[in-house]
């Protein structure tokens, strides 16, 4: 067995292990072998020296990022076990051999038990964007793991951690293959197609937690008029009108967003949609179409604590405009994924909105992030899209 370097535990602090929270802060640190370096992979001990588990280390206030509660070596086999894991529960959960469905989240970072690691799958592509250094420092364990599991279905592995790392770690690699060379495939969600351009596109190249609440749009969309801001790549649209729409709108202040929205309109060959490439705010100011259904779904509006009371007055700005804007009687589905902006926070802004809209509103469903994008009830802090559908009147 490899014999990591140690780091133990000042006394008191070793709660968030027997709560199986994935995280060890630097205050909780007594003491730590010399020259560790940043992605190390650590052996974590209690301040009475008791084997506790296996982690990530990493300079900041995130210190550890814990990988495994059994003292075992972190090589090809243990990310085979892991991520076999995480597919064997995106199995169980209807995800994998679907034939109008091959996109999902194959593994979550923290709530799949591998703290800062994301790994989407887009029809026989993979897409790992490393949040922790020491995942990208493992990365091409966690690639012989893939291959394994997938065999020879699997067409590219796509390394994009530039953008999710620190920027000093992150200045020293690059984005690119680390198997095969696809730049982007067509994937299909509920039998609606998309092009998915991973090389190009924001993320891993589509927003696959938004499916379960595209799906649910579908079914207020027959018939009616449709506005979909921040539309990236155009989900919301494609099944509003795919479900009958008499008008959809795709509005997102991005140029190459707005081609990609109609790059995926053409491929599902629709017709009654317009998209527009301006700043959702200006959109409002200058549309006069009286939209049945609107959906916002911003980018996170606020990143850290710091920032949340600004988030907090462009939801809030944001949400007042459609309301004003809306028939009455109409559908708002209405989108946070800050993380730093909780539940009570979000709805408490939704309703000062609609006070300044002098309009009343009522739910009609909670939203939330799909199962493959799961909440680990153990990391509270990974539930971070929260979502209204409101009746406005
Ligand atoms: N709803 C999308 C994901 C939205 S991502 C989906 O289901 O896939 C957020 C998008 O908002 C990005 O494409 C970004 O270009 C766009 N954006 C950011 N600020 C904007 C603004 N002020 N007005 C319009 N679009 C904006």
């Amino acid at each position: 067995m490899t014999q990591y370097k140690q780091i133990i535990l000042a006394k008191g602090r070793e709660q968030s292990f027997f709560r199986k929270h994935p995280w060890i802060f630097s205050g909780a640190i007594k003491q730590k072998d010399a020259n560790l370096h940043d992605g190390e992979i650590v052996e974590v001990l209690s301040s009475e020296k008791v084997f506790l588990g296996i982690g990530h280390y990493q300079d900041g206030s995130i210190a550890i990022r814990v990988l495994s509660y059994e003292y075992t070596d972190i090589n090809t086999d243990f990310w085979f076990t892991k991520i076999s894991k995480a597919y064997n529960y995106r199995k169980a959960i209807g995800l994998i051999d679907q034939p109008d469905m091959n996109a999902y989240r194959l593994v979550f970072g923290e709530a799949d038990e591998m703290p800062g690691l994301v790994i989407d799958y887009y029809n026989n592509n993979l897409v790992i964007q490393c949040h922790a250094i020491g995942m990208h420092l493992s990365i091409k364990d966690i690639v012989e793991a893939l291959k394994k599991i997938y065999g020879s279905k699997l067409e590219t592995i796509y390394d994009k951690s530039v953008e999710s790392l620190p920027a000093t770690y992150a200045s020293q690699i690059k984005n690119g293959f680390l198997f095969g060379s696809n730049e982007n495939t067509i994937i299909q969600e509920y039998g609606n197609k998309f092009q998915i351009d991973w090389v190009r596109g924001q993320k891993t190249g589509f927003f696959i937690d938004q499916r379960e609440n595209r799906k649910l749009l579908a079914h207020y969309s027959k018939g009616k008029k449709v506005l979909n801001t921040f539309c990236y790549t155009g989900g919301f649209s494609v099944y509003a009108s795919l479900a009958g729409a008499s008008l959809v709108h795709s509005v997102d202040s991005s140029k190459a967003a707005i081609e990609l929205t109609k790059k995926n309109i053409e491929l599902n060959g629709i017709t009654n949609h317009e998209a527009f490439a301006v700043d959702t705010f200006d959109f409002f100011k200058t549309s006069d179409t009286d939209y049945d259904v609107i959906i916002l779904d911003p980018p996170a509006f606020a990143k850290s604590r710091k920032v949340t009371h600004n988030a907090v007055i462009g939801y809030k700005r944001l949400n007042a405009e459609a309301f004003k804007r809306i028939k009455s009687g109409g559908i708002v589905f209405t989108f946070s994924c800050s993380q730093v902006i909780d539940k009570e926070l979000f709805f408490n802004t939704i309703v000062s909105a609609a006070i300044e809209a002098k309009k009343t509103i009522k739910v009609l469903h909670y939203l939330s992030q799909p199962a493959d994008h799961p909440i680990n009830m153990h990391f509270l802090e990974g539930e971070y899209l929260k979502g209204l559908v409101l009746w406005v009147e």
